[in-house]
């Protein structure tokens, strides 16, 4: 806690996007509570896991988000995306069309992060630069402001502050396998995103992949 000595609370918050019926609830659950429903039906409401890990000592929190079907509809609000920090994009290795949807999922993303531009640079602790082009700018009129407000933005997307994994899940299904791995790196590669095949069936690299997005988030912040 942060009473103890030296200690320091990390809480970063990471959605999980994708198709439905892909396996993002199972894979939450499987991480957090080592659980996995055959017969998962939609939850109502959004909900959220905490689950915590030790990096340098220091216990770090994910506040793992999960969508309570909205996707269905492609109807994720922008309040689900607010101040993350990590992203899943998860697709099922059987099926095709969820791994065409990734494309989407991404640019939804990359528009909720635009508006979260201000918020993920109060959150990265470089407040320096803003008072630096203050000092820079005494009498500066709107325009000047505006354009200081441009630069900010530009910066927060030129910084690696999130923490994006391409997840090819139901990797248990080799023999139905409808998508490989190399053309899912290849895509992950060309979005600069992190790539991992799971099964939140068996397993297999459930725990892997949530661990690498949050030991880069914390790297990026610490
Ligand atoms: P969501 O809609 O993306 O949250 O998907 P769910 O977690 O509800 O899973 C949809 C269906 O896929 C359920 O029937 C799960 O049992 C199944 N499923 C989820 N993960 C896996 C997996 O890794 N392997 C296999 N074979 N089935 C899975
Ligand atoms: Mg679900």
């Amino acid at each position: 806690s942060s009473d103890e000595e030296g200690g320091e609370e990390y809480l970063f918050k990471i959605v999980i996007i994708g198709d439905s019926a892909v396996g993002k609830s199972n894979l939450l659950s499987r991480y957090a509570r080592n659980e996995f429903n055959l017969h998962s039906k939609a939850t109502i409401g959004v909900e959220f896991q905490t689950q915590s890990m030790e990096i340098d000592g220091k216990e770090v929190k994910a506040q793992i988000w999960d969508t309570a079907g909205q996707e269905r509809f492609r109807a994720v609000t922008s309040a689900y995306y607010r101040g993350a920090v990590g992203a899943l994009i998860v697709y099922d290795i059987s099926r095709r069309t969820t791994f065409d949807s990734v494309g989407r999922w991404l640019d939804e993303l990359k528009m909720q992060l635009a508006d979260l531009g201000i918020y993920i640079w109060h959150y990265n602790h470089k407040m320096s630069m803003i008072s630096f082009f203050g000092d820079a700018m005494p009498n500066s009129g709107i325009a000047s402001k505006l354009v200081l407000l441009c630069l900010i933005v530009l910066h927060t997307h030129s910084d690696t502050t999130v923490a994006w994994m391409l997840v090819g899940n139901k990797c248990d299904l080799e023999n139905i396998r409808d998508v490989s791995v190399e053309e899912a790196k290849c895509l992950a590669e060309a979005e600069g995103l992190f790539f991992m095949e799971t099964s939140a069936l068996d397993s297999t690299n459930v725990k892997k992949a949530f661990e690498i997005v949050i030991r880069e988030i914390y790297n990026n912040v610490s």
